[in-house]
């Protein structure tokens, strides 16, 4: 029996699961017979962690038991505060990826070990390394990580088969990629990717909030901000108010007895239209527009080159967003019989198909970085030694030499520069026990290497030895995020 690696979408709102069905791939629906599992983890009184849809629903009465949106935290130092014990993002995720991993193999009739995971396009070598990690906890060995864009167009590319030029937009929960891909002939190339981690569709969510939250606090003088259930309420109405304005014009949110005074209780009934929905977030539009067009100029494309466009997530659906796309590049066709929200799993479960041997379909992809990556040299100066935009798996080395005479030791420190020329530490490590040389007259070879999954390997090669002596020093957990340019790395460009 041939094995069965899984595709997973570990979402900030929602997650999928998907596998290769007589050739054909599937999303596996969950225990209770739905496609999306919420990617909510709540606690029971005894500490049984509770995942998905259960946990969602319970979110209002159990607000501080609930752990929403953990994507977001993935790759930072957050922790979760819940009944006095700390959970990491790591933690969190692991907890929903073993729920799908059991709900997966209650519904395949098997064990699942495997699988493939897709993660934004613009996730960091941290928050790579922490989706891993969270497999790893949850007994799930990653076979590939996949950048979401490129899974939808793996999917895109089941269904169409013909050349094209795409455009993926992708707009989650919580981030948003913008990717400009090559198709044809069954390989996929990105040719242009960029994203931001903090535009997604919690923010339309939230603007709505703040003005039902202010209209409610001008009538009646409360601050429901301060309670937090009526806080998680507002939140979980306002989501659903933006999701129905996706098909109609206007809603109406109502929650009764939100709260109350001496005089009895208070209800919330607010109108809100679409138009209103969309003045509310006109900053969000604004900005999605900049990240389009500054993704096209940034590679030197044209609005023409784009032949087709696919949408990823749920809040494509939003008729603004298809304004937005056609106002940027008219007359182009705009894909809509791809779900939104199943293209990433689909993709990831083709993917998954091919390594178990289950998917005769051909492809091949082609991923790119979308941060420029280098090592700080002894005046804390960035030294690039893998662009963005550069096409991976790759690999990239620079020479280096020491700055003080008779110098110990050196330190290789990691450094990646976004696209907006912000510079995040990575992490690093030291060379220890150098033989002693003036200055400038060790040579050390550093290469960074990106393998298929995205993950960044570093190695510092003492040359003078040329043997192994100081070779390859995996630039591993724990990351040590001391921050950027702290101390002369003792290392300087040849
Ligand atoms: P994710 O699960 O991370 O892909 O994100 C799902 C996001 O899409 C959430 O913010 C949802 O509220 C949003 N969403 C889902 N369906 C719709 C819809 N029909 N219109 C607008 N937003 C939607």
């Amino acid at each position: 029996m041939k094995e069965r690696i899984i595709g997973i979408d570990l979402g900030t709102t929602n997650s999928l699961v998907s596998c290769i069905k007589d050739g054909r791939v599937e999303v596996i629906v969950n225990e209770r017979g739905a496609r999306l599992t919420p990617s909510v983890v709540s606690f029971s009184q005894d500490g049984q962690a509770i995942v998905g849809e259960i946990a969602r629903n319970q979110a209002v009465l159990n607000n501080d038991v609930t752990i929403v949106n953990c994507k977001r935290k993935m790759g930072s130092d957050h922790q979760f505060m819940i009944r006095g014990r700390h959970f990491s993002a790591i933690e969190v995720s692991a907890l929903i990826l073993r729920k799908l991993k059991v709900s997966a193999a209650q519904r395949l009739g098997r064990s699942v070990d495997r699988a493939v995971i897709t993660v934004p396009a613009h996730f960091n070598e941290k928050q790579r390394h922490h989706t891993i990690k969270a497999a790893e906890m949850a007994e799930i060995e990653v076979v590939r990580l996949l950048n979401e864009p490129t899974a939808a167009a793996i999917a895109y590319g089941l269904y169409h088969n013909k050349q094209a030029h795409l455009l993926v937009i992708d707009i989650g929960g919580g981030t948003t990629d913008i990717t400009l891909m090559n198709f044809k002939n069954g390989l996929f190339t990105v040719k242009g990717t960029s994203g931001s981690s903090r535009l997604g569709g919690v923010d339309l969510d939230m603007a709505v909030v703040d003005w039902l939250g202010e209209n409610f606090k001008q009538e009646h003088g409360i601050q429901l901000k301060d309670d937090p259930i009526a806080h998680q309420q507002l939140i979980i109405q306002a989501e659903q108010a933006k999701i129905d304005l996706s098909q109609t014009d206007m809603v109406e949110v109502f929650i009764p007895f939100i709260s109350g005074t001496a005089d009895g209780p208070l209800h919330l009934r607010q109108a809100l239209s679409r138009k209103k929905l969309e003045e509310l977030n006109n900053s969000f539009f604004d900005r999605l527009t900049q990240l389009i067009t500054a993704t096209i100029d940034d590679y030197e494309l044209d609005p023409a080159w784009v032949t087709d466009v696919v949408f990823v997530g749920g809040v494509t659906r939003m008729p603004r967003i298809k304004q937005i796309v056609q106002a940027v590049i008219p007359d182009r066709v705009m894909w809509n019989d791809l779900n939104p929200d199943e293209a990433p799993v689909l993709g990831a479960g083709a993917l998954a198909g091919k390594f178990s041997g289950q998917n005769e379909n051909f492809f091949i992809f082609k991923d790119m970085t979308a941060n420029e990556l280098g090592i700080e040299d002894h005046y804390g100066k960035f030294v690039s030694l893998i662009n963005r935009g550069t096409i991976y798996p790759v690999s990239a080395t620079r020479l280096f030499t020491t700055t003080m005479d008779n110098q110990p030791d050196i330190t290789i420190h990691l450094l990646q520069k976004t696209g907006d020329g912000e510079i995040v530490s990575l992490g690093s490590f030291s060379m220890t026990d150098l033989p002693p040389r003036p200055a400038g007259e060790l040579p050390v070879d550093v290469t960074i290497n990106i393998t298929e999954s995205g993950l960044i390997k570093v190695t510092a090669l003492n040359l003078e030895d040329g043997n192994e002596q100081f070779i390859t020093e995996r630039v591993d957990q724990p990351w040590d995020n001391e921050g950027y340019a702290r101390r002369g790395s003792g290392l300087e460009v040849v």
